[in-house]
């Protein structure tokens, strides 16, 4: 719904002037704020003024755009006659002001060519949307009974203008050279705040680089004269020097068995150190996983022959042949099995493989149906010198590291090693490693069978 508010006629540079005042009186009355004023006056009076001097007058005409989604004002400017040449063909680039023009107000539609002849429509959304038509008719009366002022009035209302827009630019740039300072300020915090890090972070780093050193010489000097303890300790248990009281060989065994747990610490802390250091090469092989399984059913048949526990290698064929470093992953599966066997007191623990050939995965599974881990401790095992505290623990031997060195060694052949557990109901670990490490890649790959799904042996184990 359209409602008319004012018609004007468009002839001389006066109704120019007096075209800006009116549409800065229609602007305060529908409630624009000042900006809004002067950006709709500032955008009439150059329109009129482009008419004017290209085609020699015309007429404006306000109305107020009612109902619709976005209410507003609009305002007419029409060009007598036919459309002159300078004003056809695309209005911004035959006249910078119009592009102006378009930028003060929310909508400027130029037609060069209408029926009525040539028009510039320009649209402003109303600050006010509640207006209604009764409202519009009120101002419409006020604007009949208020006449347009004088040219000087007018040409004193702009220099207030003026000067109003020139403090608020002061105003803006102060602003502005404030928030530079404050940006400069941050970013210098910043950069210092990176050095630091940088600081830091080779702090921790050669500190880190000196732990290792330190395990790894300390770890050097203490094998040499615990081997000699415990080669010194054998000699007297096997009477090589003669008979020993039974007091004797008590003290005697205990200082072998101490000897051999210090000697484990101590290995255990060298492959570490050796680890952090970068020192340890991945030296892979072709390997059969049901060799590796059965090597290692001998190593811990001795350990399970009487107890409670039975230990099950699961069947794992048809599982191809695996390409990796197979020392390491028996070192971590020994590590596992005996963890397994530790914290079982009676039950039984099973070791299996399974193949993922979607991802080309081997998973080795080590689950025992022991004491369990609880969920919050569940993270902190892999920590070096971490025990879980529990009744069980004070009974078994271990150092903590078992589980960080298998960690680490995983990583080091592109694997990983995950674990769930229910308290007193057991755990399962599971190493995760790519059928083929590194460089043996293509060469093995071109050996296995393609698109071949083996997934035999243990069931899949999270
Ligand atoms: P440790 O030499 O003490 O066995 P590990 O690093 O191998 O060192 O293991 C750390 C701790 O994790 C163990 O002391 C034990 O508390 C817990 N843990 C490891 N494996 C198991 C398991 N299979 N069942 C229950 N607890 C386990």
């Amino acid at each position: 719904m359209e409602v008319r508010i004012l018609h004007t006629r468009l002839r001389t540079e006066h109704d120019v002037v007096s075209l800006r005042q009116r549409a800065r009186q229609i602007c305060t009355l529908l409630g624009f704020s000042v900006q809004h004023q002067v950006r709709v006056a500032t955008a009439v009076s150059e329109s009129a003024r482009l008419l004017l001097n290209q085609a020699q007058g015309g007429r404006a005409e306000f109305t107020v755009e009612l109902q619709t989604a976005s209410p507003c004002l609009a305002i007419h400017l029409h060009a007598d006659g036919p459309p002159p040449p300078r004003l056809s063909g695309d209005p911004y680039t035959l006249d910078p002001d119009l592009a102006g023009v378009q930028r003060l107000m929310d909508d400027c539609l130029f037609n060069p060519t209408g029926s009525d002849g040539t028009s510039i429509i320009l649209k402003k959304r109303l600050d006010n949307p509640l207006l209604g038509p009764q409202d519009i008719e009120r101002i419409s009366a006020r604007l009949l009974a208020e006449p347009a002022a004088t040219e000087l009035s007018e040409m004193q209302l702009q220099n207030h203008e003026l000067l109003q827009a020139l403090a608020e630019v002061e105003a803006k740039q102060q602003d502005l050279s404030a928030l530079t300072r404050e940006l400069e300020d941050t970013n210098r915090g910043m950069v210092a705040l990176y050095a630091e890090l940088e600081e830091h972070a080779d702090r921790i780093r050669k500190a880190d680089e000196m732990k290792s050193r330190f395990l790894s010489n300390t770890s050097h000097e203490l094998r040499t004269p615990l081997g000699s303890i415990r080669a010194l300790a054998r000699l007297l248990l096997d009477r090589v020097d003669g008979e020993l009281s039974p007091e004797q060989e008590k003290q005697v065994a205990l200082i072998e068995k101490t000897a051999l747990d210090l000697s484990e610490l101590v290995n255990d802390l060298l492959d570490l150190a050796k680890i952090e250091a970068g020192k340890v090469e991945v030296s892979a092989v072709e390997f059969e996983v049901d060799a590796l399984f059965s090597a290692l059913r001998g190593t811990f048949r001795p350990l399970v022959q009487k107890g409670d526990v039975e230990l099950i290698f699961e069947s794992c064929s048809p599982i191809p042949s695996a390409f990796h470093d197979e020392g390491k992953i028996t070192q971590i599966l020994r590590n596992l099995i005996s963890n397994a066997i530790k914290f079982t007191p009676q039950g039984s623990i099973r070791v299996g493989c399974a193949y993922e050939a979607a991802n080309e995965q081997l998973l080795f599974s080590v689950s025992d149906s022991g004491i369990g881990i609880a969920e919050k401790d569940l993270a902190l095992i892999f920590e070096e010198f971490a025990q879980v505290e529990n009744a069980h623990q004070k009974h078994v031997k271990g150092t903590g590291l078992g589980l960080p060195l298998c960690r680490k060694l995983a990583a080091l052949m592109g694997g990983s090693i995950s674990v769930s557990s229910r308290e007193g109901e057991g755990s399962t670990f599971v190493l995760h490693l790519p059928l083929m490490y590194g460089t043996g890649t293509a060469a093995m790959r071109a050996a296995v069978p393609p698109a071949q799904t083996l997934n035999h042996g243990a069931a899949r184990l999270s």
